[in-house]
């Protein structure tokens, strides 16, 4: 497994380096944005460990570029309290986070968990998107869609609020809680979407369906997540020609 480690800071870097080369990944490094863009595209890692200030191209920047063209797990670095950083990270497409300062075995433990993740379910949808859409009551599809000011405003608040959620609940006991196979806070237990395939909604009990989007997997209910108009459009063809629309036309 190759990991690209981007942090300007070198000892942070060198550290971040070693704990992984100890544990057996292959750890290519970079200390700035263009650096960091041009290794990801010489190198193809399997994850990348981002820190968000960086000379030349910021952390978000990289995690924007490398998002219009690649899936491989994002781990952005943050410092603690930053939420507003998180929530953008998050917005653009990272997979996870980690609080700086952070114990070795917590790194490992976080990248290992979302290596799992990935290898498991093949590139699979970030859960605060999940659970966010499913909140706001959106259609993964929607994504690429046009939302409306106010399904994006929805859509905002939803993904706030489960970021504050998510941190509150890792919060200070995220390095006693891991446990060996590396699993990440109390958060997953709070899931409405994320990973409950053919359980019932919160909401309404119908169950939760599992689809591909954009190459990963993305949790929703199909009764409280309407699916983007053209589907809406196609679903509407299909009532107009039921036996009982022919028969009164
Ligand atoms: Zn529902």
């Amino acid at each position: 497994m190759k990991v690209l480690v981007a942090d300007d800071d070198a000892d942070l870097r060198d550290l971040i380096a070693f704990t992984l080369t100890q544990a057996g990944y292959l750890v290519i490094k970079a200390g700035d944005g263009p650096t960091a863009l041009k290794r990801f595209e010489d190198e193809s890692p399997d994850l990348i460990v981002l820190d968000i200030n960086m000379p030349g191209l910021s952390g978000f920047q990289v995690c924007e570029a490398i998002r219009r063209r690649s899936r491989v797990p994002v781990m952005m670095l943050t410092v603690r309290g930053e939420e507003e950083d998180l929530v953008r990270a998050l917005g653009l497409g990272a997979d996870d986070y980690l609080n700086k300062p952070f114990s070795p075995r917590t790194l490992l433990a976080r990248i290992k968990a979302l290596l799992l993740d990935q290898s498991a379910l093949r590139g699979v949808g970030n859960i605060y998107a999940d659970e966010s859409l499913w909140r706001a009551k959106i259609h993964p599809m929607r994504i690429a869609a046009k939302l409306s000011p106010n399904e994006s405003r929805k859509l905002r608040k939803a993904l706030r609020e489960i970021l504050h959620e998510a941190i509150a609940l890792r919060g200070s006991s995220i390095s006693d809680f891991l446990d060996v196979e590396g699993r990440p806070g109390e958060y997953q237990r709070r899931h409405r979407a994320y990973g409950r395939e053919a359980k019932p909604c919160y909401r309404c009990k119908a169950p939760i369906r599992r689809a591909i989007v954009a190459g990963r997997s993305s949790y929703f209910c199909p009764k409280c997540q309407l699916a983007p108009e053209s589907a809406k459009r196609a679903a509407k063809r299909r009532k107009r020609v039921t036996p009982r629309h022919r028969a009164a036309s």
